[in-house]
């Protein structure tokens, strides 16, 4: 094999006892899990916001945005529940050079993936902390998962990996909600696939052990747009696809149907300053349709301090290094005006 084992990791209960979550704090974390889930499972009609940088590049900037975030969700907490996104494996989408936080804690040194485990666990912990958040990450890698399941809330499945059964096995077990996004080819019969395998229960190897989930019935879609052959991107968001959604979930008998609409990717074209516009939008469709208002539970938002992204190696402290993200005073303009919609 042309792998070289370079040395062996420690497993996720040794870095778990390392950087415990105090009892008190996990309560925190069992409260907002109550409070998310019940959105999914149609006990409240709050409406969820996961919010925040494309990548989690670094915790001073992060927690930073993450503690603005705080007072804002004081302030909407009657209507709106904040999900931050600390995205700590975010790659970029070429897959060459920075893959996120997990890889290279120091966006500027050579990859640690020891030290980069270790950084992912301490931000997530940090942002419990300091602000009483549990946070969102994507399951790029399921097998990494138990390293940070005590302090997350949410996971998405990228558009990448929504095809794959590992993460829809994997997801399946989790008692979090897991968002399924749609293909990168706009396929919305493969998110349904995703979401149907992610709700039942299956019998699979992980870690190393035959393992039996009960199903997850929390694992819903999200549409983030697509992008044509030709490479030029189209939106998902509009009224007619939302019915198309709302057409599938009903043909498909899943209980609870369950949408979260991406308003930048392929939606906005990654033009972020069109997020406020497109969510706008979204929630005038669901003041048209009850169909549509029932299935669609909130949104995903990239935002970030400053607006836009960097220019490679930029070294912009709050800026973007993947996605261009809204910055904070539109965001925090878009976060009140949602709340005065709803
Ligand atoms: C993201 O959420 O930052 C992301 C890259 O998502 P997607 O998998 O939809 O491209
Ligand atoms: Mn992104």
């Amino acid at each position: 094999m042309n792998l070289e084992y370079k040395r062996e990791m420690p497993t996720a209960r040794v870095v778990k006892e390392m950087y415990p979550v105090p009892e008190a704090l996990a309560e925190v974390k069992a409260e907002n899990d109550k409070r998310i889930q019940s959105i999914f499972l149609n006990e409240s009609d709050k409406f969820l916001l996961v919010i925040g940088p494309c990548s989690a590049d670094r915790e001073d900037s992060v927690i930073e945005y993450i503690t603005k975030l705080r007072d804002v969700q004081d302030k909407v907490a009657d209507k709106i529940v904040i999900v931050p996104r600390i995205y700590t494996n975010k790659p970029r989408t070429t897959g060459e050079g920075y893959k996120g936080m997990l890889h290279q804690p120091d966006p500027e040194a050579a990859p640690d993936m020891l030290k980069g485990l270790i950084a992912i666990r301490k931000v997530h912990l940090r942002a419990l902390t300091e602000t009483g958040f549990s946070c969102a990450d994507e399951m790029l890698y399921p097998h990494n998962h138990p390293y940070l399941s005590d302090l997350l809330s949410y996971v998405a499945v990228g558009a990448r990996s929504v095809e794959n059964q590992t993460h829809r096995l994997t997801a399946s077990g989790l008692d979090i909600p897991v968002g399924m996004k749609n293909p990168t080819g706009g396929m919305v019969s493969v998110m349904m696939n995703a979401i149907n395998a992610a709700r039942h229960g299956h019998t699979f190897v992980y870690s190393g052990w035959e393992v039996k989930s009960k199903g997850n019935p929390m694992s819903h879609g999200i549409l983030r747009g697509y992008t044509h052959k030709q490479g030029s991107s189209a939106p998902n968001y509009h009224y007619e696809d939302l019915r198309f959604v709302y057409e599938m979930y009903m043909k498909s008998q899943l209980e609870n149907p369950a949408i979260i609409v991406d308003t930048n990717h392929a939606n906005s074209g990654k033009r972020f300053d069109e997020q406020p516009r497109i969510a706008k939008e979204v929630l005038h469709s669901m003041r048209l349709s009850k169909d549509i208002a029932s299935m669609v539970k909130g949104l995903m938002v990239e935002s970030y301090l400053v607006d836009g992204c960097q220019v490679p190696g930029g070294g912009v402290y709050g800026q973007s290094i993947t996605d261009p993200c809204l910055g904070w005073e539109k965001t925090e303009r878009m976060i009140y005006e949602i709340a005065e919609l709803l």
